[in-house]
């Protein structure tokens, strides 16, 4: 909860208006079967009645309320998604735990139950808001929202993360397969990436998804574990770094929507001042809510 309170805590900071979504688990079920194995949840819900234990992974241990934890989090992206979807805020951002990126179709990892930006991602493409952009700027690679996506051309899957390191994936020659070629683009990075590297990655990598499409929703998996301060990540990204990406990313959207869905960020400090800050850089066009 701690993370959760600093994300908040850094989201008020940069204006954002609050709202706590009611969850309505089946509706969320029901969205996360679009793109997970429908035993998915149903294994995580069986594994929660015999918890305190792990599932799947010695990354992913498990309470009682893990799977509800879980469900919530989806919940809560699919609010940001249906508020911006009615017009009410073009830039929201979901303070969300568990993150998601690391789950792939049918398997937890590295800490995370349901992707929960994939899970927006197809509902936003069922509702008629596709193509979609997913930027995914957290240290550790997106594995499964890679995997998800690899062979589509209606999701763009856009990663900065340091390489090789966990979870072993993203390297620059992992681009797609059959229609998804050419629409997954990995920019690995080596340890200690400062803001300069990390903000012309991030512009080389926005005008290869404005190449290849013209979103209509961008995601972002917002991992603040690229920060000097974070315990994990050994990069070297400061604040101001992060309000940087913030713009740049408000200028490639121009006025197109961004939901941007926490990932990742260890250091309970730098992660409130971190998302402070590049909610701010991002809220340059138009206002937000969290
Ligand atoms: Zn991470």
């Amino acid at each position: 909860m701690a993370r959760l309170e600093a994300a908040l805590a850094g989201a008020r900071r940069a204006g954002f208006a609050e709202r706590t979504p009611a969850v309505d688990e089946e509706a969320v079920l029901q969205a996360i079967v679009q793109v997970h194995d429908p035993r998915l949840p149903e294994r995580l819900r069986e594994a929660c009645r015999r918890a305190p234990s792990f599932f799947d992974s010695a990354d992913n241990p498990i309470s009682p309320g893990t799977f509800a934890a879980a469900v919530a989090a989806v919940g809560c992206v699919l609010d940001g998604l249906a508020h911006i979807m009615a017009g009410n805020a073009p830039r929201v951002f979901a303070a969300v735990r568990p993150p998601g990126h690391h789950a792939t179709r049918s398997q937890a990892m590295g800490f995370c139950f349901f992707n929960n930006v994939a899970v927006a991602a197809e509902a936003a493409l069922q509702k008629g808001f596709g193509p979609v952009a997913i930027v995914d700027f957290d240290v550790h690679h997106g594995n499964g929202t890679q995997e998800l996506f690899y062979h589509r051309d209606d999701v763009f899957y856009l990663s900065l993360h340091r390489y090789p390191y966990y979870p072993g994936t993203g390297g620059a020659d992992e681009i797609g397969v059959g229609r998804g070629r050419g629409f997954t683009r990995n920019l690995p990075l080596a340890p200690g990436a400062d803001d300069e590297v990390y903000l012309g990655a991030l512009a080389l990598g926005l005008e290869e998804v404005m190449r290849a499409m013209s979103p209509h929703m961008w995601l972002i998996s917002a991992g603040f574990d690229a920060h000097e301060l974070d315990p994990l990540g050994g990069m070297a990204v400061t604040t101001e770094g992060f309000q940087k990406m913030g713009k740049l990313l408000a200028q490639a959207a121009g006025s197109v929507p961004v939901l941007v869905v926490l990932e990742g960020g260890y250091n309970l400090d730098a992660l409130k001042e971190s998302v402070a800050a590049f909610l701010s850089g991002l809220s340059q066009v138009g206002s937000g809510s969290s």
